[in-house]
């Protein structure tokens, strides 16, 4: 098939959500892409946050391999080894205590909500189900995860609301002056991705999580895009110095397939009883199995070469010394570049990957989340085709 061919078909049969770049990809390796017709792309997205162990990594093909000659699916009615396994390495990782598996982001944020709200009710009964999040969050697109996003352009067409959702700035004075006796939880990114790639102050999220134990609010963690190694710890919190009570992964867990969860500390881990929640696909065997060789993978070394990396690839933009970019935000391999002069950051964008380097886009910046294991050679080709992207 020619990508023309592959484009007409699309066009014509999948529903018309996505801004879809011209371009197709076919295969890969490490970081590196080829279209069907053979061009090659260094890749700066990994599949926005998605492919921690970037295109045909052994291991995780082994992992999955094996497990879907074994059994594919059979739901949460019988217990499976894989998604056991799983949960007792993110528990032994991270000292949580109990995990629940879905399938995706926005469905670990809706656990994480269901969880906030049962622990209050069970707790001081009814009238306490307000959750506050910040304004430029993005929770996910499903109608809770959709109402605790504060960005008023997402809330566009889908009204009514869930009810019980309040924005603040983040600042303590905003989150202040949202507080009532309604509220049971708050729920934050510490780097914003969605909005723009936007760091959470440490000292303003120390205060808040001192505030959250006060006030008996759960403290949400939505750690979809910054988990899993992402910022150069297992866990972004982690290098917060914060204790969440729940916290919410995705995207970069199973390093391709689709899977996601909550993690819940002590005090949350018998909330959610049977009967309360569920996901027919959630646990599936072979995204756990595929998880269980993402976590096994990040060890200590690859977590700290992901910061090594971030800190080359944050150097490398710096020292190009381009007019057209700013300051360069965000930790570990999850980097935002501040955009200025006449293009926006969407045209250099598509100039990017017209010319060969796959990046996105947040907010106003560009954004950078490329493959864990991405090369030093990977990187400085990509660099290479931002310097000569930009001087052009
Ligand atoms: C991507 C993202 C989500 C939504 O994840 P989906 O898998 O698309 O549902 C939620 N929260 C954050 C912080 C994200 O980056």
């Amino acid at each position: 098939m020619t990508f023309e061919e592959l484009r007409a078909m699309d066009e014509a049969y999948v529903m018309h959500t996505y801004g879809r770049f011209p371009v197709d990809i076919d295969h890969g390796e490490g970081a590196t892409l080829y279209s069907l017709s053979g061009k090659k792309y260094i890749d700066f997205t990994s599949g926005i946050g998605v492919n921690s162990l970037g295109y045909g990594n052994p291991k995780w093909i082994a992992a999955i391999t094996e497990q879907i000659g074994k059994l594919g699916h059979i739901s949460n009615l019988f217990y499976t080894q894989p998604g056991a396994l799983l949960a007792k390495a993110l528990c032994t990782r991270t000292g949580m205590s109990k995990v629940f598996f879905g399938n995706s982001g926005a469905e670990a944020n809706e656990a994480m909500i269901k969880v906030a709200r049962k622990y209050s009710f069970d707790k001081y009964g009814k009238g306490r189900s307000t959750i506050l999040t910040l304004n430029h969050s993005f929770h996910g697109r499903t109608m809770a995860a959709l109402t605790a996003t504060g960005q008023p352009h997402y809330h566009d067409y889908f009204f009514p609301f869930v009810e019980g959702f309040r924005y603040a700035d983040p600042t303590l004075e905003s989150i202040q002056a949202q507080a009532g006796e309604d509220v049971c939880g708050v729920m934050i990114e510490l780097i914003q991705g969605e909005g723009g790639v936007r760091p959470l102050d440490k000292d303003m999220v120390q205060a808040l999580a001192k505030l959250c134990q006060e006030k008996d609010w759960l403290l949400l963690v939505d750690e979809v895009q910054t988990g899993i190694g992402r910022t150069g710890a297992l866990f972004a919190y982690q290098q917060f110095d914060l204790q969440p009570d729940v916290v919410s992964f995705a995207k970069g867990i199973a390093g391709g397939l689709p899977l996601g969860g909550i993690l819940t500390n002590e005090k949350c881990a018998g909330v959610l009883v049977p009967g309360t929640h569920g996901s027919t696909f959630g646990a599936n065997p072979v995204s756990t199995a595929a998880g269980l060789a993402v976590l096994d993978t990040m060890d200590q070394p690859f977590l700290d070469q992901v910061q090594e990396k971030g800190d080359y690839l944050r150097a490398g933009i710096q020292a190009l010394g381009c007019p057209e970019l700013g300051d360069v935000v965000g930790m570990g391999l999850m980097l935002g570049i501040d955009v200025k002069g006449s293009r926006t950051n969407q045209e250099l964008a598509a100039l990017l990957i017209d010319n060969g380097l796959l990046c996105l886009t947040a907010g106003d910046r560009l954004r950078l989340l490329p493959p864990l294991v991405i090369t030093k050679d990977e990187m400085d080709q990509g660099l290479a085709i931002l310097k000569q992207t930009l001087a052009g």
